[in-house]
């Protein structure tokens, strides 16, 4: 494991911004009786908490995050859709980003800690695409993959990783990016914000049709001058680390290898981890270290080593800290003496295998690799 210069991304506003009362995944009210909301601080906190503990954070390259400015912001969002949180933002007892669902919900003032996320993705993509560092973990919050141009959803206030490409293409000669998402719902505010984009390879691992309801599909390729460059791999639920490995294998790394960008750019979601208590896939620690090494390995052979991984979904307080510093310590080449206890468990399950079902949607998503090549 070659050891490397990883740029870190944390604040801890992250862990402040305050999603209120919720009974998991649904407003409180009714027979539901008032939890914390699903998309709460304490997954995130654990995880740089585990950075911390672990010593690894010694051995990482500190970026300092800042508030996305209304400019940069408006490179991927509408400017009513802007006005709107703004007023939502100013209500004293917060407001709503997803407009009438509710279910992407913050608190007074917390929409400069949402732009504190988007700022920070920036930063971090701007260190890695001028190469002051190789590659970097972006450890933000409210997460971004879901949010679209003219509204939130799935908890996601700004499409961090859009604006950061977007900034990052102002900034420097790079134009070419690909986006691979392994979060358990469906990369859709990525796949619509650049689904005409010719130079943004987009593509999402994940378990079919768990969110947004029936997206996500194998069919949607890409607009007219795009076509082929949004691959989705939706998978059944119960996907494990034969199912990732077999489409990492047969389409992510030939789909990168075809395309060739100059930054590959992770939607990190650990909510395909085992515990997770909204997804039902089964994916341990071991196996987004393995994920983080091929991408890691492809930037270096082809992409200048640029590798940017932003976090985005994930909900077992227990298990993501683990799975965090998997990566972490992958991208950085650094191992600590930190065990996962959880994971002998989980790789002696021989359900964790390939199975023939996983299989069919792995072949029907790789119909979209010929439109690449
Ligand atoms: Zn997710």
């Amino acid at each position: 494991m070659a050891s490397s210069n990883t740029g870190w991304v944390w604040h801890e506003r992250y862990g402040w911004y305050d999603t209120g009362r919720f009974a998991g995944l649904v407003p409180p009210g009714g027979w539901g009786e008032p939890d914390v909301h699903m998309e709460n601080g304490e997954t995130k906190r654990r995880l740089a908490s585990l950075v911390s503990a672990s010593g690894l954070i010694h051995e990482l390259t500190p970026i300092r995050p800042r508030q996305a400015t209304d400019e940069e912001i408006l490179t991927a969002h509408t400017a009513d859709y802007l006005a709107y949180l703004e007023e939502q933002n100013a209500h004293p007892r917060g407001g709503i980003a997803d407009r009438g669902i509710g279910r992407t919900v913050f608190s007074h003032g917390d929409l400069d800690i949402a732009r504190l996320a988007a700022g920070g993705v920036i930063e971090a993509g701007l260190a890695v695409a001028r190469r002051e560092v190789d590659n970097a973990y972006a450890l933000t919050r409210p997460p971004g993959h879901h949010a679209l141009p003219d509204t939130g959803l799935g908890f996601c206030v700004f499409g961090n990783i859009a604006i950061a490409i977007h900034a990052i293409r102002a900034a420097t000669s790079l134009t070419r990016f690909a986006v691979v998402d392994w979060d358990v719902h469906h990369g859709n505010g990525t796949q619509a914000m650049f689904w005409d984009d010719p130079d943004v390879l987009s593509i999402s691992v994940h378990q079919d049709q768990l969110f947004p309801d029936a997206q996500g599909l194998v069919d949607e390729r890409g607009g007219p001058a795009a076509e082929g460059m949004n691959l989705n791999i939706p998978l059944p639920p119960g996907s494990a680390r034969g199912a990732y490995q077999q489409a990492f294998e047969q389409i992510v790394l030939p789909a990168l290898d075809a395309y060739a960008p100059e930054m590959v750019i992770v939607a990190c979601g650990f909510d395909s981890g085992t515990y997770d208590p909204h997804g039902r896939m089964m994916l341990g620690s071991d196996d987004f270290r393995w994920m983080t090494a091929q991408l890691k390995q492809f930037a270096v052979d082809r992409s200048d080593g640029r590798l940017l991984v932003v976090h985005e979904g994930g909900y077992s307080a227990w298990y993501v800290p683990f799975c965090g510093l998997a990566v972490v310590e992958e991208l950085s080449g650094v191992r600590t003496d930190i065990v996962d206890t959880f994971m002998p468990r989980l790789a002696a399950n021989p359900t964790t295998r390939l199975q023939p079902h996983q299989q069919e949607h792995i072949d029907r998503a790789a119909e979209g690799l010929r439109l690449l090549k």
